[in-house]
């Protein structure tokens, strides 16, 4: 992996940085717009903005929207993206999980009718893969759909579906062969949350935000042909999607910890309300030293991952290994920032210093190592699948 942008790249670079400069809206980067009633229709229209100005799936195919570039030039966006503090999209769901799965399976009817509204944000996509009784072990997904005639029959009941309140479009793992066994009876659908018999009842999270929700379905009507792959593929359709959601972002994820990393230097180097400087104590300037060097360890096990990208054209399960090391780090540098504001660091909100960012940051930072696969999950995946060492059971 040569780690210089090729001049072309360089040439992305800069244009796209410029774009940014003046297109970004101020004071709407993820966590400082958390207080921000308004924060939906703000990322609704950076979605836009982004698809009008071109720079919405850069790398999907130029037949559906995209524009056919290499996943560099992705990478590339997120960290620059990241650096001009742009906000985030409420269609992250689709453009990094839904999308890249219809892109690997779909037909051609299927990628014809949903990946161009996914990409301009006109049909925000969630994803049902959790349930009460099933997270972790995803294959005892318990949600049925029953074929009859046309339409395949969903019950059952899906749970943490980021989005889902704002959703047109759900990615669905369904039990359809209870006879089967546990990976072979599943099969993966593409439901229109505005069927009759969808209800979503929003969750509320630890930062007092509700992003996630509760899916029920009572005999809902999904087409036949909306299915990725055959009945029975589901299990297969799920680890590319898996796939997708720990690797795909990564540099995104890399950024996000970078530029958390810089305000966290910022902070440091304030004068405190006690009249003390943090930097200047060296086991403060340890830690965060700490965590620099292992934002570079991400940082070039991205490099590491980008290069399968471009030779298989997916992430491999080396994805789980930065989405890891991506979650444990951001929760460590939100309680590092923490820390270092000494007793202000319990204040919250108008009180606490920078209006509580750094106690935003750290409460959504522990869903980070839940969502996508729990820490402990990725590390058996890890052990297993990139390890090659013996299976845990
Ligand atoms: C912010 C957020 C957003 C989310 N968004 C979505 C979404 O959009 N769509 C969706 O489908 N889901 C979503 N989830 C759900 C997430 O994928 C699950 O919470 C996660 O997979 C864990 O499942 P669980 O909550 O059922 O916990 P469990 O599976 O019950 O796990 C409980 C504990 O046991 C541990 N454990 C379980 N099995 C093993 C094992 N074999 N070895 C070692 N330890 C184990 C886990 O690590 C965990 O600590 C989201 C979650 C969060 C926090």
């Amino acid at each position: 992996m040569d780690f210089r942008d090729t001049p072309d790249e360089a040439v992305f670079r800069a244009e796209l940085r410029t774009w940014l400069t003046n297109n970004v809206p101020t004071g709407t980067g993820t966590s400082e717009a958390a207080a921000d009633t308004d924060l939906e229709s703000v990322r609704h229209n950076w979605n836009r903005t982004l698809h009008e100005a071109g720079y919405a799936g850069l790398t999907w195919p130029r037949e559906y929207g995209g524009q056919g570039l290499a996943p560099t030039y992705q990478a590339i966006f997120h960290e620059e993206t990241a650096a001009a503090d742009a906000p985030a999209s409420n269609n992250y769901v689709g453009l990094n999980i839904a999308g890249p799965t219809i892109i690997a399976w779909g037909n051609d009817e299927q990628k014809r009718r949903f990946l161009p509204p996914l990409l301009s944000g006109d049909e925000i996509w969630c994803q049902g893969f959790s349930e009460p009784g099933s997270g972790s072990d995803l294959a005892g997904a318990r949600t049925k759909a029953v074929l009859d005639g046309s339409s395949w029959i969903v019950n059952g009941q899906k749970v943490w579906s980021s989005f889902a309140h704002l959703a047109r479009w759900c990615v669905l793992l369904v039990r359809t062969d209870p006879s089967a066994s546990k990976h072979a009876g599943l099969s993966y659908l593409l439901v229109d949350m505005h069927s009759p018999g969808v209800e979503v009842r929003p969750l509320r999270q630890l930062t007092g935000e509700s992003e996630f929700n509760e899916i029920f379905f009572t005999d809902v009507r999904v087409p036949r042909e909306s299915i990725l792959g055959a009945p029975g593929d589901g299990w297969k359709v799920a680890m590319t999607t898996l796939e997708h959601e720990r690797g795909t972002a990564s540099f995104a994820l890399a950024a996000w910890l970078q530029r958390n990393l810089s305000r966290l230097i910022d902070l440091a180097h304030e004068r405190g309300r006690d009249g003390t400087i943090p930097a200047d104590d060296p086991l403060i300037r340890d830690a965060i030293a700490h965590e620099w060097v292992s934002y570079q360890a991400l940082r070039f096990t991205n490099y590491r991952s980008m290069t399968t990208i471009l030779k298989t054209g997916s992430p491999g399960p080396e994805s789980s290994v930065t989405k890891l090391a991506w979650s444990e780090a951001n929760q460590r540098l939100t309680k590092l920032a923490r820390s270092i504001q000494g007793a202000d660091g319990s204040l919250d909100g108008p009180d606490a210093v920078w209006d509580g960012f750094w106690q935003y940051e750290q409460l959504r930072s522990r869903g980070n190592t839940i969502e996508g696969g729990t820490s402990e999950i990725l590390r058996n995946i890890i052990a297993e699948r990139v390890l090659d060492l013996p299976r845990s059971r």
